[in-house]
């Protein structure tokens, strides 16, 4: 009796133990099966990462950026167009996370739970998407970008819609030759499966001083009333800030020290609005934080004087120190300067079924106040002014210092005042010298393309 009763006990306890990881597979099959089914190491769909049977992905214009033919699935015509969108759309690898077709594969494929993958044409919804970018636009935007061979990113957006019109990222392959990355030549393509735009921050240099501009004048009342004497060099805390080259601006106002981005005026600006207001204009600008674009978190700035002596305080204040921001961030500021203080979010999705649309969840769009308006509009009457063309800019450009052995990080950023193409950039170049030499003439192109784009021109 012992005995039976022993063996009904053990008969129990493996019955439990099978319904419960019977329970627990069913748990884990409903929630992560799409994820299993579409991981590119799934040897039943890797010839193209899946997407054999994913819905086209057009540009703003129907253009299409990548489709599926038979079997097959190709990307643009051009070659420029379709290594300049490769973070953006991605590739059959699935690398590159943040791009399209590796966030909305599931999505993209009709994936569901009870067909797997082999859901029949007829029951399938249509999974085409249409982004807001132009495939012209980021082609021309790549060519600038990729000239020099450095890696870089550029971004423009509109900062009434949030239409993102242009994103590049260099390095770049092309998704319909992709390169095989190996230990000879993986530090050719170093960061290449990087969305540079979205994941990477960088030194800031003199852009920075759209942010210490802001503090100064909030923080200083009389800030139009002062002037300044630089002479190139200037000690502060006890070391040596220097304008470049050790270039002396001699008399400035405040406008003309932004115009000639004087470091030596903008180090004693942070000193003098000092740690604690700084870090919280900076804060409040959303240097410090990501911001959520489709539900991609960008990188995070840095901006942090928390350890900082006088001196890291004074050129901290220039972009230098240990600052670093991410291009799409900075767009973004730039967008809610131009905006009266309040940023628009930025997306990439114009359009898709409405079942696509509500999975990617890209209707939850946020804004948020980075600039006081008054200090928005004041800033945005200060910024240097170019001609890109037809269109009228405001921008700053920056030259950030990243080490003795290696070339300054070329910056430019601003946004367009023409009320028909209301658009906000921020375009890098890694490791190539002046900001106005570098990335003023990326940016240029993005801009005019993107303007054309939206006026039909
Ligand atoms: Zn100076």
């Amino acid at each position: 009796m012992k005995r039976v009763l022993k063996r009904s006990f053990l008969i129990l306890f493996f019955t439990i133990l099978f319904i419960g990881g019977a329970a627990f597979f069913c748990v884990e099959l409903v929630l992560n099966a799409d994820d299993w089914a579409n991981q590119p190491y799934n040897a039943h769909i890797s010839g193209n990462g899946g997407l054999e049977q994913a819905g086209a992905i057009y540009d703003r214009n129907g253009a299409a950026l990548a489709k599926t033919n038979g079997s097959e699935r190709t990307y643009h015509e051009n070659y420029s167009v379709r290594t300049g969108l490769l973070h953006t759309v991605g590739d059959n690898s699935l690398n590159i996370s943040t791009a399209v077709q590796s966030k909305y594969r599931s999505q993209l494929t009709g994936y569901s739970l009870i067909w797997g993958l082999n859901m029949p044409q007829s029951l399938r919804a249509s999974h085409d998407l249409t982004m807001t970018v132009d495939s012209s636009a980021c082609g021309d935007t790549y060519d600038a970008l990729s000239a020099n061979g450095s890696s870089g990113a550029c971004v423009v957006y509109n900062y009434k819609t949030g239409e993102v019109l242009c994103s590049v990222s260099t390095k770049s392959y092309d998704p319909q030759d992709p390169p095989e990355i190996n230990e000879d030549n993986e530090s050719e393509y170093e960061g290449v499966y990087l969305d540079h735009v979205l994941s990477s921050s960088y030194t800031p240099g003199s852009i920075f001083k759209l942010v210490t501009a802001a503090a100064a004048i909030e923080y200083i009342p009389d800030i139009f009333e002062r002037s300044w004497y630089c002479g190139g060099h200037e000690d502060i805390g006890g070391n040596d800030v220097s304008c470049v080259d050790g270039e002396a601006h001699g008399y400035l106002d405040f406008q003309g020290a932004l115009t000639q981005s004087c470091n030596i005026v903008f180090a004693e600006l942070a000193v003098e609005i000092g740690a604690e207001r700084m870090t919280a204009t900076a804060n409040k600008m959303g240097i410090n934080m990501s911001f959520e674009v489709d539900d991609v978190e960008t990188a995070k700035g840095n901006y942090d004087v928390s350890k900082a002596s006088t001196n890291e305080l004074a050129w901290s204040g220039v972009g230098q120190y240990i600052n670093k921001t991410n291009p799409m961030q900075m767009a973004i500021i730039c967008g809610a300067i131009a905006n009266g203080g309040n940023s628009t979010t930025p997306t990439y999705i114009k359009n898709g079924t409405e079942d696509l649309l509500k999975m990617i969840g890209v209707n939850s769009k946020k804004s948020q106040e980075l600039v006081n308006p008054q200090t928005a509009a004041t800033l945005a009457s200060i910024m240097p002014e170019y001609s890109f063309g037809s269109l009228n800019v405001r921008a700053k450009t920056g030259t950030a210092e990243v080490g003795e052995d290696k070339r300054p990080n070329a910056w430019m950023v601003g946004f367009s005042t023409d009320a028909d193409a209301p658009l906000a950039f921020a375009c890098v170049v890694e490791n190539a010298g002046f900001g106005n030499r570098y990335a003023r003439p990326v940016a240029e192109i993005a801009m005019q393309k993107c303007a054309q784009a939206l006026r039909g021109g």
